[in-house]
């Protein structure tokens, strides 16, 4: 089972979520943090990480002796990354989504392909947890191909969490795409629920189903929850504003650590899930 744990809005709590979800269930999970702009998982985890690999992506290289300025490459390519100028043929690197369209095109068999940098994957242990993240170049435009990356360490038999990106944008799609189940975290404010309401657009596209946490609950207004009745989301966990909970995650612990009452909460919340996936 592939749980994607994501939010319309960052700073609601998702890392809190996913970890301590990953956490409570304990043994034979993986917790994959596909924020690979902002990994902060291993923040609450505390991994050992035992490897680091470096990830490339590929780009056409042309051999300008083979070219012959025909512009097939330019034509195909639909994010503008290769074009011909004046008898010279330029490629940029940066807007590449490394399709391969313009390799299989050429006519004169000039172009090669070679990588280019996206980041590392990094991937270790803690209590039998295997944690996973990508972490993208400084620079880098193109987080999708490295969080598909992180998403390939998936394991067959066992339970996945995925940490994914705030927002609705091509990372997080990228997170959420062909999981089992999407858990939105989400907060009682205005900003709150408008990037709930785009969040769920994304995932009823993706066709999941999805289920919701409320984080902060106590603060704000009742206008989620009417959303979610108005929706039939399931509204699956909520965290209250609390002090110690707070100073848990300032300090980077473990809210189930710090409040062991929390993991049976979290454990209901895997089998309320379990419950609907069936
Ligand atoms: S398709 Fe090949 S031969 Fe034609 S312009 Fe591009 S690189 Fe040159
Ligand atoms: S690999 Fe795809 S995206 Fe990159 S330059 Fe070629 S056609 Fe464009």
């Amino acid at each position: 089972m592939v749980i994607s744990v994501a939010s319309g809005k960052g700073g609601t709590g998702k890392t809190t979520v996913a970890v301590n979800l990953a956490l409570s269930i304990g043994a034979n999970v993986q917790l994959l943090d596909c924020d690979v702009e902002e990994p902060n998982a291993h923040l609450f985890m505390k991994p050992v990480f035992a490897e680091t690999q470096t990830v490339f992506t590929p780009i056409p290289e042309v051999d300008e002796d083979k070219c012959t300025y025909c512009g097939k490459c330019g034509e195909i390519c639909r994010f503008k990354a290769i074009a011909v100028v004046n008898q010279t043929i330029l490629v940029f690197e940066a807007l590449c989504h490394s399709c391969g369209g313009c390799v299989e095109v050429c006519p004169a068999n000039a172009i090669t392909e070679k990588g280019r940098e996206l980041g590392v994957i990094q991937r270790g242990h803690r209590n039998g947890i295997e944690c996973v993240h990508g972490k993208l170049r400084v620079g880098e435009a193109m987080s999708p191909p490295l969080v598909k990356k992180v998403r390939a360490f998936a394991r067959p038999g066992k339970l996945t969490v995925i940490d994914a990106p705030p927002g609705t944008s091509c990372p997080v799609i990228a997170s959420m795409k062909d999981t089992d189940f999407v858990l939105l975290v989400t907060e009682p404010t205005p900003f709150g629920l408008y990037d709930l309401q785009l969040a769920v657009g994304a995932v009823e596209m993706l066709n999941i189903p999805c289920g919701l946490v409320i984080n902060r609950c106590d603060l704000g207004d009742n206008k989620v929850k009417e959303y979610a009745d108005a929706r039939k989301l399931p509204i699956l966990m909520e965290i209250p504003f609390d002090r110690q909970i707070a100073e848990a995650y300032a300090r980077g612990a473990a809210l189930v650590e710090v409040m062991p009452e929390w993991k049976h909460r979290f454990l209901e919340l895997h089998h309320a899930i379990e419950a609907i996936i069936k």
